[in-house]
């Protein structure tokens, strides 16, 4: 009999069905043709999807830092209006913020929108994601070089009360909503889009707000939201992405894996932990377990969730309490079952950890119980903390069976990456509510979104214009929109 491993699967495919372009050196960046080994779920990219991967790579390297055309683009920056810019190559750049799954949100969303845009996606790089994920675009690169006229984006200007922000202009009348003409604009445009971006920064969702945005060469944008749901509302994408994504709750899912390719170092984490503690079991369960500091919730009541939520779910065995002297396992016969729990405190751990190991389960299955780390509190300002919460990310995203914790973009990361619709454990609020819910789609939820209505001029239920667009499954938080 065997005694362990995971069953035998077809061999993955490594391009993730065309996904990935072949031109890239595999030894830079081991996950990226590595990763699909260790996925469960697999969904096939549309083959427009892939057209339109292909064309965007030669745009970017087109485009791309130091190449000619970038450097003409430079000098208009320093313009005095959006008039002369190069209409050939137009960048959105993106700026960070919050942790690094909000930060992958906004990141995913920008690359979707450069997309239907035809524009070219850079990134501002900050110093504690040095060395942590590789280039996607083959034979060029997504990082600002660090020439780039503007060195510092952590000013004013490129915050919410930023005289260049799109709210602001709108506010202040510098620009209209359709305004068109180059000569009345300013060289670049900045948009706030994060959870507390303003009514008028808002308006950046108004269907005939893009065609403004089309005329500037230069576009910044902060955002720590999933507002990929929004771009489903304008109607002139409407064609498009249902060509791209017949599969309306995959995108996430083929974007992040085409895009987020843990670097050789946070691969090495990734693989190190899977080789010593999940290759031999027969399933692996993940287990996210997430506290947010401004709305805490006290442990015990947040453990009783988890395991309310995974016993009464059948997603683990019950233990017995007064187990029988004979009630040790058939020893060998099945390979244990791995859960992998992911938290920033131990409690939860070591709590299931206990519990199997003190008692048997009433299947006679065997259950190890492991977590990477435990970082206390949440340092995004440090590279190796972030590199860790990137594989464990990576890793949760290899579970057979996913369960996160409601609200987490930590979350969504791992169930995009993995295709999983995980169940959720929601926050402990309300006695009526049940300990968990299972996604009916693995996309993330676009947390903070947009209620307005451009053309009816009020408020709306966006949750009821498009059938694929809808409220997402958070009890607690019920207002957010989802792709399904
Ligand atoms: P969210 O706050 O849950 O939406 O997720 P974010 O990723 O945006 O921010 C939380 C940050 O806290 C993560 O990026 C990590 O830096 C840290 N963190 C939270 N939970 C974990 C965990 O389970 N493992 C690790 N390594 N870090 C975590």
């Amino acid at each position: 009999a065997s005694t362990g491993g995971p069953p035998p699967r077809s061999l993955p495919d490594k391009l993730l069905g065309g996904l990935l372009s072949p031109d890239f050196d595999e030894a830079s960046c081991v996950s990226r043709y590595k990763s699909s080994q260790f996925w469960h779920s697999n969904h096939t990219p549309s083959s427009y999807l892939l057209r339109k991967l292909r064309n965007y790579e030669a745009l970017h390297k087109k485009c791309g830092p130091n190449t000619e055309l970038f450097n003409r683009s430079l000098p208009h920056l320093n313009a005095s209006t959006g008039e002369g810019g190069n209409s050939e190559c137009n960048y959105v750049v993106w700026l960070q913020a919050g942790g690094l799954g909000n930060r992958l949100m906004a990141l995913v969303s920008a690359f979707l929108y450069a997309l239907l845009n035809d524009k070219v996606l850079l990134l501002s790089v900050p110093g504690d994601l040095h060395d942590t994920f590789c280039e996607p675009f083959p034979d060029t690169s997504w990082a600002l070089p660090s020439d780039f006229p503007i060195s510092n984006f952590e000013t004013h200007d490129f915050y919410g009360q930023s005289a260049r922000s799109y709210g602001n202009l709108l506010k202040n009348k510098v620009i209209s909503r359709n305004s068109t003409e180059r000569a009345l604009l300013p060289p670049f445009l900045y948009l706030h889009l994060t959870h507390d971006a303003g009514d008028s920064d808002k308006m950046f969702y108004c269907e005939d707000a893009q065609s403004l945005l089309q005329n500037f060469t230069w576009i910044f944008l902060r955002s720590n939201q999933y507002f990929a749901p929004a771009l489903f509302l304008m109607p002139q994408h409407d064609e498009e992405l249902s060509r791209l994504f017949p599969e309306k709750e995959t995108v996430f899912h083929h974007l992040s894996r085409y895009l987020l390719h843990p670097s050789n170092s946070v691969w090495g984490y990734v693989t190190r932990y899977y080789e010593a503690y999940l290759a031999n079991a027969g399933d692996i369960l993940g287990i996210q377990v997430r506290i947010f500091p401004n709305a805490p919730v006290k442990f015990e009541l947040m453990l009783a969730q988890v395991i309310n939520c995974t016993l009464k779910e059948g997603i683990l065995p019950d233990t017995l309490i007064d187990a029988p002297a004979n009630s040790s396992t058939a020893m060998g016969t099945k390979a244990p079952k791995a859960v992998l729990v992911t938290s920033l405190q131990t409690g939860y751990f070591e709590t299931l950890r206990n519990m199997y190991y003190e008692r048997a389960t009433a299947t006679g299955e065997v259950v190890g119980v492991y977590q990477p780390s435990h970082e206390e509190t949440q340092r995004t300002e440090r590279q190796g903390h972030n590199a860790k919460a990137l594989a464990e990310m990576y890793l949760l995203s290899f579970s057979d069976t996913l369960v996160t914790s409601a609200f987490s973009t930590f979350g969504y990361v791992a169930q995009g990456l993995g295709g999983l619709r995980p169940w959720i454990v929601m926050r402990p609020d309300d006695r009526n509510n049940p300990a968990c819910l299972r996604a009916s789609s693995m996309e993330p939820c676009f947390h903070f979104a947009p209620a307005y209505d451009c053309k009816a001029g009020r408020n709306v239920d966006k949750g009821k214009v498009v059938p694929h667009v809808r409220h997402c499954e958070d009890l607690n938080f019920h207002w957010g929109l989802k792709l399904f």
